[in-house]
């Protein structure tokens, strides 16, 4: 894997404004934060994207998810939140080791303030049975 920021900072070689850290997951503030509490977590397991990560690393990552949102919707004042997890160029990954955001979001939100999401959803089509069975028989 690539060398990424977030490894320096798990090296501790760059500061950070750290929320949480166990033995597998450190959580930080966003230097560039979408909103008041944005929160990066993110596994001490070197994974570039979500998909490369291990087992072990993604339970003690989804162990503690929830406790951190709490803590960042109790400390921010916000009663609603995004999480995302970008992975790949095309997905808007800008570093390369595996994190998942946590957004706060507020009334305030528009132009320049917080997270826009575009939906831009599609229907389902005929082949919805086929594709669902084909990725249940690739789930390893
Ligand atoms: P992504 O586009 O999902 O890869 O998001 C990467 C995030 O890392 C961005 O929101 C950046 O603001 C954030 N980021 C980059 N460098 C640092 C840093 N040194 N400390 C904290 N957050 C950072």
């Amino acid at each position: 894997m690539a060398e990424t920021i977030f490894a320096k900072i798990l090296r501790g070689e760059i500061p950070c404004h750290r929320v949480y850290e166990d033995d597998h997951v450190l959580a930080f503030l966003d230097i560039f934060p979408l909103s008041r509490g944005h929160t990066l977590v993110i596994p001490k397991e070197p994974a570039a994207t979500l998909d490369q990560l291990s087992d072990d690393a993604a339970a003690a990552l989804g162990r503690v998810l929830p406790r951190i949102c709490r803590a960042v919707l109790k400390v921010s004042g916000a009663t609603a939140f995004n999480v995302l997890q970008n992975n790949g160029a095309l997905a808007h990954q800008a570093v390369f080791h595996v994190h998942f955001h946590v957004i706060p979001r507020f009334d305030v939100d528009g132009a320049g303030a917080g997270l826009g999401v575009g939906w831009g959803a599609g229907k389902l089509g005929d082949d919805g049975a086929a594709l669902a069975q084909a990725i249940a028989a690739a789930i390893a």
